[in-house]
């Protein structure tokens, strides 16, 4: 148990207990600082993320700030690839602007970049954007859907209020070999659909949640090898620490409480979640990331 620098609200006080097996954080925002918080040291954050046996994250920047900031780090951290896209809340108001065009260049440019392993998150978001942004945001979606594919890249996918559509929008496009489902928030009807079509789904706090018993049911009724865990900080910090400022050294509370739902062992939850993220976003660089801190 370490003590550690704290910026954030409510984090607690000490790390939690290392990891057997060293695993990903699939999803983080280390460009997004939470009203009232500190911005996150990169350094600082990825070095309380080692010390629990968190050794790789994939940094999103899904605005043209987040994509800037995205693209320095993995530069300058090997424990970081990028994700980068344009938000589906993000998309319409750019649209609004007439500056979409520039942005999706802006995208494409950078998403080149060896260290840029996915395009995400895009996706749908009916919950902030109203039925005027709707077919803006498809049609950003599908942008999105067919970058990934012409460059190899893995998709995230962001899906709030919308599973219908994401789904049916996949299918149309035809979905990237690598296709993952970041804070999946369907059931278990949705769950058994994704693991039919190939698609990966990405567990966050939420599944820790008191009231996410159709999250829980469907974490326990796909394969393990389609099973990979997420913070998404700043956001969703799992229980007990729900409401505080979410960082990727909190990975082990929600994987423990994984294997929990899932009745097996942590060191096989942890194995099965390193390899599945190595195989859906490629390897980080072995020599420098591998050892612990
Ligand atoms: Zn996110």
């Amino acid at each position: 148990m370490t003590p550690h620098a704290s910026g954030q609200r409510g984090l607690p006080e000490h790390l939690p207990d290392p990891l057997p097996i060293d695993v990903v954080d699939n999803h983080v925002h280390l460009d997004i600082t939470r009203e009232g918080d500190e911005p996150f040291d990169v350094a600082d954050a990825i070095k309380q993320a080692r010390a629990v046996g968190v050794t790789r994250l994939v940094q999103v920047g899904c605005d043209l700030d987040g994509i800037a900031f995205t693209m320095d780090a993995i530069e300058r951290h090997p424990e970081l690839v990028g994700g980068i896209a344009l938000h589906p809340n993000e998309v319409p108001r750019l649209a609004a602007a007439g500056t979409l065009e520039t942005a999706y260049a802006t995208v494409e440019r950078h998403a080149a970049h060896d260290r840029v392993r996915v395009i995400g998150e895009t996706g749908l978001d009916y919950f902030r954007t109203g039925p005027e942004g709707v077919p803006v945001q498809q049609d950003g979606f599908r942008w999105h859907i067919d970058l990934a594919k012409r460059l190899g890249k893995a998709l995230q996918i962001h899906d709030r209020d919308a599973h219908d559509d994401v789904l049916r929008i996949l299918e149309e496009e035809g979905a990237p070999e690598h296709t993952v489902l970041h804070c999946f928030s369907g059931d278990l009807a949705m769950a058994r659909v994704c693991v039919e079509r190939g698609y990966y789904l990405s567990f966050a706090g939420t599944v820790t949640f008191k009231n996410a018993r159709d999250l829980r049911d469907a974490l326990t009724a796909i394969p393990l090898e389609r099973v990979l865990v997420e913070t998404d900080a700043p956001y969703l910090a799992p229980a007990p620490h729900r409401g505080a400022t979410n960082a990727s050294f909190l990975v082990p509370v929600t994987i423990r409480a994984m294997a929990g739902v899932l009745n097996i062992d942590v060191p096989s939850l942890c194995r099965a979640v390193s390899e599945n993220s190595e195989r859906v976003y490629g390897p980080w660089s072995a020599e420098r990331v591998g050892q612990t801190a």
